[in-house]
């Protein structure tokens, strides 16, 4: 068996078409939707997943703005930064890059996200109303997950699902997503003792932990759907040996990274039915939500 790749470009790309029409409808009504980044310090990672997302917006003719804040901010200037996006009727969502710089309060900055326009998700009233299966913005990465398995018509109600990783932004929104879909949900953590049987024991394997290449052919059953969320950039080549798909070695060598997901594709591709790639996969997906939840919050507004 070799998994069927589950592409998440073409997903993202119908999402944004169909995204098109309700930006057209609003210009009707006097309204662009607009999109305020936070960007603080020189994190590489941080810098191409904000590219990413203002290119999504100028494809889509979302205002967007981004202020850049230098490495050595204080939380009191990003609140600021918040305030201002938050008073702007001009400014529909707002995303605050994460990781912040270490010194930066990242708590009392989310909590000050107006939640009507807190198109990540992250602030504590849209996570209660998220656990209370009543959500206003669900998180990009998981309501993307959701989305990429229901648009290659996976079944989730009933199915047991293992979703490898806790974090508030990825593991367990996305928990909650497939208990309120009705699948059997099991969250595994660092803590949890002998992963790979637990995983094992997935209909739907989620592997969302920040570990290249961790997951490997003993983690998954015979014919499980694979979800990899990780993007892991690697630049020792030892390290990618075994992990890196032939076909990708002179990207690497080009670059001097590889972006691997936390799934040893080509030792799982053989065993699971359906896996997806990395990158193109659940990142583009997660572009495509967040460029949704600014649209509602355009709606809405
Ligand atoms: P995170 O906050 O670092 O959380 C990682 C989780 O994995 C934690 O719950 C941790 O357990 C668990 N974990 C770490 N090592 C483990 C191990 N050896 N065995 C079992 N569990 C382990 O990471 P995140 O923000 O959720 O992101 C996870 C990955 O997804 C990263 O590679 C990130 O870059 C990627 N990501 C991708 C997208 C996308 O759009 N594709 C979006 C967001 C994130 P503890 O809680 O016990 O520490």
């Amino acid at each position: 068996m070799t998994a069927t790749p589950l592409e998440g470009t073409a997903i993202a790309r119908a999402i944004k078409d169909e995204l098109r029409g309700e930006i057209a409808r609003l210009a009707e009504r006097g309204r662009r939707p607009g999109l305020g980044v936070v960007l603080a310090g020189k994190d590489p990672a941080s810098a191409v997943y904000v590219r990413s997302k203002t290119r999504s917006c100028e494809d889509l003719g979302i205002h967007h703005e981004t202020r850049h804040l230098p490495a050595s901010v204080t939380t009191e200037e990003v609140l600021g930064v918040v305030e201002d996006y938050n008073g702007r009727r001009d400014i529909h969502g707002i995303l605050v890059q994460l990781p912040l710089p270490p010194q930066v309060d990242a708590v009392r900055v989310l909590d000050l996200v107006d939640p009507a326009k807190d198109v990540d998700g992250f602030h504590p009233e849209n996570v209660g109303r998220l656990v209370q299966k009543r959500p206003r913005f669900v998180p990009c990465t998981p309501a993307g997950i959701m989305e990429l398995l229901a648009r290659h018509h996976i079944e989730v109600a009933g199915r047991r699902v293992v979703v490898l990783g806790r974090s508030d932004i990825v593991g367990k929104p996305l928990a909650l997503l497939f208990l309120h879909a009705d699948a059997t949900v099991t969250v595994c953590h660092s803590r949890t003792r002998d992963l790979s049987a637990v995983a094992r024991e997935a209909d739907i394997l989620v592997a969302a932990i920040g570990r290249a290449g961790l997951v490997g052919a003993e983690h998954v059953k015979p014919g499980a759907v694979v979800v990899d969320v990780g993007m892991n950039r690697v630049e020792d080549a030892g390290r990618l040996r075994g992990l890196l798909e032939p076909s990708r070695w002179p990207e690497f060598e080009k670059k001097g990274y590889a972006l691997l997901g936390d799934v040893n594709g080509p030792a799982v591709a053989p065993v699971a039915s359906a896996l997806t790639p990395v990158p193109g996969g659940v990142g583009p997906l997660t572009i495509a939500m967040l460029m949704k939840n600014t649209v509602r919050a355009a709606a809405g507004g």
